[in-house]
């Protein structure tokens, strides 16, 4: 069998071979080949060119995913530079896929735009944020996102508006057929002190809450209901199954906040896959109620 490498396209980006993909919890294995495209056209000739059979991922700041301890077969894509750009236009804010939620939040405090505030403690990329509908206190990016440009896995640029998502929590219908490559998001005109008030305010609210000190993934689990008020939240179910500080190897459910796992140390991932499983697994026997995944699993 040809080296993965011989078979690919000629690209003006880069291509690594074996590269290691740590997270955010600092835990993972290898990419049997990482791309980090020129540009959108380098990106879009090597989408038609390469071989069918080759398995793609997209990863943007590694802050929502586990990597399999085996690592990923394929190529593995990633953007870089060329691709956080960050941009005002009006009352929005244009921002390139690999920019960073808390660089748009800072551009929006700059432009004294407010409704895109959330994004500061959100430790992602603009396309991990619009893949995941990434959001938190009561705001996420299904209400801000104007449109977004995207290609599909034949090269295909296209155009998306909101509509055409079909947005829900934590997610939407089309992120599988797309690598984002750039959003237009809408704020309301407000002022320098009114928004920086308010990131001020989340981000304490944030420290509080979460050991986001800590190596993790946010937060492990889809909560069941997420529309109902009333409904009990992913933390307060593995909470109420006495799994706090549950642990499996040095992966560990956080003292802090149930529904954030951390690596105490040398955790793999397979030690934060089992023990997120685990505690589906509790919860379910407890209360019939299945928690979901948030965090995605990125595995060959
Ligand atoms: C401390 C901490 C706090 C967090 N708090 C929050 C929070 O408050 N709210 C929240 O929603 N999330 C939170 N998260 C989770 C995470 O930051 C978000 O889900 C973020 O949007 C993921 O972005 P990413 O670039 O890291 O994506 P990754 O983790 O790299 O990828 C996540 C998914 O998005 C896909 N993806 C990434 N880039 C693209 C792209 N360009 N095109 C298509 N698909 C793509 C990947 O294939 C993968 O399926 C937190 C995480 C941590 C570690």
């Amino acid at each position: 069998m040809a080296n993965l490498l011989d078979r690919l396209p000629k690209v003006r980006g880069v291509y690594r071979e074996n590269v290691e993909l740590k997270n955010w919890f600092d835990v993972g294995g290898a990419a049997e080949v990482l791309f980090r495209p020129a540009d959108l056209e380098d990106l879009q000739s090597f989408l038609k060119n390469c071989p069918k059979d080759v398995p793609l991922n997209v990863l943007g700041a590694a802050s929502n995913v586990i990597i399999a301890d085996e690592g990923v077969k394929g190529v593995v894509i990633r953007l870089g530079g060329e691709f956080a750009k960050i941009s005002q236009e009006d009352n929005k804010i244009r921002a390139g896929a690999a920019a960073l939620c808390g660089n748009v939040a800072l551009t929006s405090k700059n432009a004294a735009l407010s409704g895109l505030e959330f994004f500061t403690g959100i430790p992602g990329s603009i396309g991990g944020a619009i893949a995941m509908n990434a959001g938190c206190y009561g705001s996420d990016v299904s209400q801000i996102l104007v449109s977004a440009t995207a290609i599909d896995f034949e090269g295909n640029i296209i155009q998306l508006k909101n509509s055409d998502f079909a947005f829900y929590y934590r997610g939407n219908k089309i992120a599988k057929k797309f690598i984002f490559i750039e959003g237009l998001f809408i704020g309301k005109a407000s002022s320098f002190d009114e928004v920086s008030k308010k990131i001020y305010e989340l981000n304490q609210q944030r420290e509080k809450a979460q050991p986001i000190r800590a190596k993790t993934g946010g937060s492990t689990f889809k909560n069941p209901e997420p529309q109902n008020p009333n409904a009990k939240k992913a933390w307060q179910l593995i909470d109420e199954a006495g799994l706090r500080g549950a642990s499996e190897g040095d992966a560990q459910i956080s003292e802090k906040h149930c529904n954030f796992m951390i690596n105490r140390g040398n955790a793999s991932a397979n030690d934060l896959i089992n023990l997120g499983n685990r505690v589906k697994k509790i919860v379910k026997e407890r209360t019939n109620i299945d928690i979901e995944w948030e965090i995605k699993i990125l595995k060959q």
